[in-house]
């Protein structure tokens, strides 16, 4: 079997766990090939946003002990996963040439004063450009040939949308194929940084924040791999967060439609474009716990077997959002409305996650993250208050729960039980929408009584049974 393999950035954040993927890999090995993919050491990319961030604001204070802080996490997980003593010293010396040329981006950017987005992804390029040579001298350390490469020498080229790239699939297949194919046919297993890739010209980008995932399946893509397995700290996805409803469980089997759903209404494990390479190929896509290698977790599948087709399969809740709502008379039969607030809100780089306007036309409801909220009424006010609009209305303490599971669709009643089992609770309902592939239903209750809500309706549709009504 040809694998693609992807390490979160709490799989490798010291030797130990270096090793432990290492031994994971080699006993996959035996029969299989292998291509891995690595995120940033936990807190890396955190880390390198915040020292971006204190540049601009001009505070150079905490550079030094950035670097060395990075100098010594990584030094450190490869002076302990690495016993050879060539290997060990050859990845020791990888690290500090990066850290070097991390020195030289660092001191660039303090002297023009200025984080640009292209500077800023070069920047966060260091985070998997770190950890990935560790991985491929620890696989190295256990007897295996290995290679390690940055996504623009595996060949992922991207548009030039920096933070938030999109990789030119075509092209990319092509290089990427060429480079990692020949790899494979000589037993190395190639280990590629997750997260980046590079323009036309040769830049630096970075495909999102989680991007490591969406490397994995576009790698898959490219070598036509049977399965991608994604080894984070999680046994998979799950009827519920586990923080917030006591009893959920680890879902087996989930439809690419599902997952997408519980990727985009914030199930914290997964890019949300990272199904979009493989979901034509159908090539499957393996959640697992690198903590827990006897459980299976979840799979990822076009078509799920019959008994794990649930009408609901899982409960989301996202906090920090905010409501705005706006309205005036001079909306209603107004064609272009709308358009004019979204365009407006998106030429900011505001997101909105959801939108709502009754047939009356005279007011539009949108939520979005609670961190883009000041941006958001800022801009609306700016452009749009006393023209197109007469009234901003904000509630910034809800929160969504979306319900999700492909068995919902044509299915009478859902609706109704859903309602019903929160309504059984006092909860009010503020906002509601369902998109018509009937795959989810979501609705906006306040903060306070997300948890209640979540747990009535894990509770309603019996998600803890493993075996939903219906
Ligand atoms: N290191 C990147 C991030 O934290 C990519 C990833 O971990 O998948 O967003
Ligand atoms: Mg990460």
């Amino acid at each position: 079997m040809r694998l693609v393999m992807k390490f979160g950035g709490t799989a490798v954040d010291s030797s130990d766990k270096v090793r432990h993927i290492a031994q994971l890999v080699q006993s996959h090995k035996k029969g299989d090939e292998i291509v891995c993919v690595v995120s940033a050491v936990r807190g890396m990319t955190d880390g390198l946003l915040s020292i971006a961030d204190s540049v601009k604001r001009g505070d150079k204070t905490s550079l030094d002990e950035f670097v060395k802080k990075c100098t010594n996490t990584h030094m450190q997980i490869a002076e302990g996963a690495i016993s050879d003593k060539k290997l060990k010293s050859e990845a020791l010396a990888t690290v500090k040439k990066i850290i070097s040329e991390l020195e030289d981006v660092l001191g660039g950017i303090v002297l023009l004063g200025e984080v640009t987005t292209k500077s800023l992804d070069y920047l966060m390029s260091f985070g998997e450009r770190l950890s990935t040579p560790i991985v491929s001298f620890a696989l190295q350390d256990l007897g295996m040939k290995s290679e390690h490469l940055t996504g623009k020498e595996a060949g992922i080229l991207t548009d030039s949308n920096f933070g938030e790239a999109r990789p030119l699939m075509d092209t990319t297949k092509l290089k990427v194929s060429h480079k990692l194919e020949p790899m494979l046919k000589q037993d190395v297993v190639p280990v590629v940084t997750g997260f980046i890739g590079a323009d036309q010209y040769g830049n630096t980008t970075t495909i999102g924040r989680g991007g490591s995932d969406y490397t994995a399946t576009i790698i898959a893509v490219s070598i036509g791999a049977q399965e991608v397995w994604l080894w984070s700290d999680v046994d998979g996805l799950m009827t519920a967060d586990p923080k917030l409803v006591m009893n959920a469980k680890v879902l087996k089997e989930v439809s690419f439609a599902e997952a997408m759903e519980m990727a985009l209404f914030g199930a914290k494990y997964m890019h949300p474009r990272a199904l979009e390479p493989v979901i034509d190929t159908k090539i499957p896509i393996r959640i697992r716990n690198t903590f827990n290698v006897k459980h299976t977790g979840t799979i990822i599948t076009q078509n799920p077997s019959k008994e794990s087709q649930k009408i609901v399969k899982s409960v989301t809740v996202i906090r920090h959002t905010a409501l705005i709502d706006v309205s005036g008379g001079s909306m209603v039969g107004a064609p272009g409305t709308a358009a004019k607030i979204f365009d407006t809100l998106a030429k900011n780089r505001i997101n909105i996650m959801m939108i709502s306007q009754s047939p009356s036309e005279s007011s539009i409801s949108m939520l979005v993250r609670k961190t883009d909220l000041d941006k958001a009424i800022t801009t609306l006010e700016l452009s749009l208050l006393g023209k197109v609009i007469k009234q901003i209305n904000v509630n910034d303490d809800v929160a969504v729960i979306a319900v999700v599971g492909s068995g919902m669709r044509g299915i009478k009643g859902v609706a109704a039980k859903v309602f019903g089992a929160v309504a059984k609770h006092g909860i009010n309902v503020i906002m509601i929408t369902q998109g018509s592939s009937e795959l989810n239903l979501a609705f906006v209750v306040n903060d306070r009584d997300c948890e209640q809500a979540a747990r009535a309706l894990h509770e309603e549709f019996e998600l803890a049974k493993g075996s939903g009504k219906g």
